[in-house]
């Protein structure tokens, strides 16, 4: 099979075409990642702490080009583009401490005498499967600690995103890291399902359905497995947020790089006299919204998705308050919508759409706002807009989301802290920060004696 990745605002240009490998070739390369990983870990803490560290400096010297280069392979606003290059950098400079820090734990024994360890232990080559919309944070926030404690990485990305993860294995090798401890196998989900046939651990993030099909095939073979999944997020505004404010973040939330981010807001929950307000404000502010800030979705097939659900919920009596069409240009662009009246079981309002077209709904109080914002599985990350911070936070105490943000957009992610949903928005432990050192290695238990006689 041959991969093919386009720029989605110019669909004649072809940016990537790979012939993916195939089944075996995947099996192969993850024996080479075997073979090389007792080096890597022996080669030490300082050695891949330096690595690391080198790692991210190649990233950071050709940050134009790389910049240039997501713009290009998956239509993301240039700031935004810009931004995910240097927090690829900032994740691997943060993970290049990661080998100093403290391998387990020294406890007494429960009886007094000798003493107890718990000690950390790679699994072997970590199976890295990722989707197109973080074409390198997303393989960096995976790879960089599963590196940091001694694992080799097989990376398989998104076939959307071929050119930026080919990029990422030039620069990892071009800082020196050694042959088999970074390897990127391009392909579909052929080549996805053999990864996780052969890994000894898996870290998986795109699409629920497919999410749900590794974890079950990685569980089947008895190895780890983290799955980071599709979000259908809320953002609750209440009576006393400030409605232009409120609105701004919602804007940049639905439709900032047209809605393609796992923690996008898709449902807006106006809380009683917020409504009027915010529904003017939110229409005013996508309406300012431009093809720059949004940028196109990923595919023609993304689009006609998007559009063929605008349709079907105006036919079920929704109204389309602005947007709902396509803007007259190349490439796969879908004006930022926002709808009411949706239907409670439209599509619109239980599955995960990946553009930037939200529903507006109204409750009468709170607890009505927290019933609709946690009446979905997909609970990712929920944002609350309030000027009082002691009723955003019982709110957050309500909410069934892994993220809350309080009067920011639901989109937004800090790399040092755990990142993961709720329900069935995620599986297995937290990526990111700390938690992620934990996740890419196994915790042993050692008991001491002492040796006795003379
Ligand atoms: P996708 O599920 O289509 O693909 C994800 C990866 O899985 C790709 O590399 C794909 O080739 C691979 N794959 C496909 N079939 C496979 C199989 N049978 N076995 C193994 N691997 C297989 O997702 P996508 O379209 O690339 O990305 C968009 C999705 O990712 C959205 O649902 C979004 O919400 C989600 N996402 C989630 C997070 C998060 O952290 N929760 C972050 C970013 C994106």
């Amino acid at each position: 099979m041959t991969i093919l990745s386009y720029n989605p605002a110019d669909p004649e240009d072809l940016v990537a075409e790979v012939d993916a490998p195939g089944a075996e070739a995947v099996r192969a390369a993850v024996g080479r990642a075997r073979a090389a990983q007792p080096g890597w870990l022996a080669a030490g803490a300082a050695a891949r702490s330096a690595a690391l560290t080198r790692f991210a400096g190649a990233v950071e010297e050709r940050a134009e080009e790389l910049t240039a280069l997501i713009v290009r392979e998956v239509g993301k606003p240039v700031a935004e583009a810009r931004g995910e290059v240097g927090r690829t950098a900032a994740i691997l400079r943060y993970y290049a401490q990661a080998p100093y820090a403290p391998a387990g734990a020294v406890h007494e024994t429960a009886a007094g005498e000798g003493l107890l360890l718990t000690r950390r232990r790679p699994y072997g080559v970590a199976g890295l499967i990722t989707p197109w919309n973080f074409p390198l944070a997303i393989p960096a926030w995976k790879a960089a600690p599963a590196l940091a404690v001694g694992n080799t990485v097989a990376l398989k990305p998104a076939p959307e995103a071929t050119a930026c993860a080919l990029r990422l294995a030039e620069l990892a090798s071009a800082a020196g890291l050694p042959e088999g401890v970074f390897t990127v196998l391009p392909g579909g989900a052929e080549e996805g399902a053999a990864l996780v046939d052969t890994a000894d651990v898996v870290s998986f993030t795109g699409s629920t359905g497919v999410g749900r099909a590794v974890v079950r095939a990685a569980t089947e073979r008895g190895v780890p497995v983290q799955a980071e999944l599709g979000g259908l997020n809320a953002a609750l505004v209440l009576p006393d947020a400030d409605p232009e404010q409120a609105a701004a973040h919602l804007a940049a939330a639905i439709a900032g790089y047209a809605g393609q981010k796992c923690t996008a807001t898709s449902r807006v929950i106006a809380v009683g006299a917020a409504h009027e307000p915010l529904r003017a404000a939110l229409v005013k502010a996508l309406g300012l919204v431009d093809d720059a800030a949004c940028g196109p979705v990923i595919s023609a097939a993304a689009r006609d998705r998007l559009t063929g659900a605008v349709e079907s919920a105006r036919a079920a009596g929704a109204t389309v308050l602005t947007g709902g069409g396509v803007p007259e240009r190349p490439g796969w662009y879908v004006e930022p919508t926002l709808l009411a009246d949706v239907p409670a079981e439209h599509p619109l309002r239980r599955e995960e759409f990946f553009g930037p077209v939200a529903v507006l709904l109204a409750a009468a109080d709170l607890d009505e706002a927290i019933a609709l914002a946690n009446d979905t599985p997909h609970s990712l990350a929920t944002s609350v807009h309030s000027r009082s911070l002691d009723v955003a936070l019982a709110a957050a105490d309500r909410l069934d989301a892994g993220m809350i943000r309080i009067n920011a957009p639901s989109s937004g992610v800090d790399f040092h802290l755990p990142f993961g949903g709720a329900k069935g928005a995620s599986h297995g432990e937290r990526e990111q920060g700390a938690a992620a050192l934990d996740f890419y290695t196994a915790s042993r238990t050692v008991s001491v004696l002492p040796a006795g006689g003379a």
